[in-house]
């Protein structure tokens, strides 16, 4: 099997799923059976988040190991400077070379508790991403991956410093980076056309997060601070008590952010699962539909 790195450079859309270490045994079923699904879609990798602190820490290098060893997946690794020293990270990463995992998505994290809290590193850790995606990339061959904000992170005080700062990480030696969610497209060109600006080629890989309940609208604000579309937010609050339809609203505007995405030259497409596979599966399905018509049409008018 080629690198994730290998894979990039072809230029051929890649496409892959996140999943979230489960805290309970109906749980991590849930998220067997949504990997078994999405298994035979053959995605180029998926990602296994990394918890704030605690003892999921410990359930994502147990999931990703098995991902690895049980599954033709290639599982991509999440990975913060959160709480550890340098020496424990070094631990983690090669605790994942030894299990065959050549893939991490190198972050900084969030103060565990209060994600807007004040930051403190570890006394003997890092500040920032690009630190870890040093200590990754002396660690040995991986495919590294960092985060990406079509929005500005949130402690960003201007895009200036924001792209000044993506583009070192990309430097020390990050081969992709997938963003944070986010509900429209021109978010996402801007940030590419301002890192092409700025002299940096790295695939900016968009993550889809398919909206299918209004509840969930409040909450996907609070953390990522995206900002939502009214008439999409006024639609979902329509079907507030339909989730049918609810389900049917999201897959519609995350197929069509997908479609448009790729039809600008993004590099992929990563969904957040939540777990669940149902409805990213079928926006996938639905681009992938979209896709192969549009191939067709090209190949006709040859
Ligand atoms: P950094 O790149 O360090 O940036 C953080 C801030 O510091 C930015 O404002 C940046 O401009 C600034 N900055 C960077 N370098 C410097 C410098 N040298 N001097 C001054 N300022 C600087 N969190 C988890 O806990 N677990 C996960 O599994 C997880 N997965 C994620 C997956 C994706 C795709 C994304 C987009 C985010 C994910 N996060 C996860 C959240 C992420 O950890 C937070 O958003 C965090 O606040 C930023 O991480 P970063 O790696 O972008 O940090």
């Amino acid at each position: 099997m080629s690198t994730l790195k290998e894979r990039l450079r072809s230029g051929e859309p890649t496409f892959s799923f996140e999943f979230f270490p489960a805290k309970t045994d109906a749980g991590t079923r849930t998220l067997w059976e949504a990997i078994r699904r999405i298994e035979p879609l053959a995605p180029d990798f998926v990602s296994v988040t990394y918890g704030a602190g605690g003892g999921s820490r410990d359930r994502t290098v147990e999931m990703t190991r098995r991902i690895a060893a049980e599954t033709t997946l290639r599982p991509v690794a999440h990975l913060t400077a959160v709480g550890h020293s340098r020496a424990e990270l070094r631990h983690i990463v090669g605790q994942y070379a030894d299990a065959g995992v050549r893939d991490v998505l190198a972050l900084r994290g969030d103060p565990p508790g209060d994600p807007r809290g004040e930051w403190h590193p570890h006394p003997d850790g890092f500040r920032h991403a690009h630190e870890l995606v040093s200590l990754v990339r002396e660690s040995g061959e991986f495919t590294i991956g960092v985060a990406a904000f079509p929005e500005r992170h949130p402690r960003s005080p201007d895009w200036a410093s924001d792209i000044r700062h993506f583009v070192a990480k990309c430097r020390a030696g990050a081969d992709y980076a997938i963003t944070q969610m986010f509900f429209r497209v021109e978010d996402y060109l801007r940030l590419r056309d301002r890192v092409a600006a700025a002299g940096c080629d790295t695939p900016i890989i968009p993550e889809i997060m398919p909206a299918t309940d209004v509840r969930q609208i409040a909450r996907f604000a609070e953390l990522s601070g995206a900002a939502f579309p009214e008439d999409l937010a006024h639609r979902l609050e329509a079907a507030r008590d339909d989730p049918r339809e609810g389900h049917r609203i999201g897959v519609e505007h995350a197929t069509a952010m997908a479609d448009r995405l790729l039809a600008e030259g993004a590099p992929g497409l990563h969904y957040i699962t939540l777990n669940r596979s149902t409805a990213t599966v079928e926006i996938h399905q639905n681009v992938q539909t979209a896709t192969s018509r549009s191939t067709g049409h090209a190949h006709a008018g040859h």
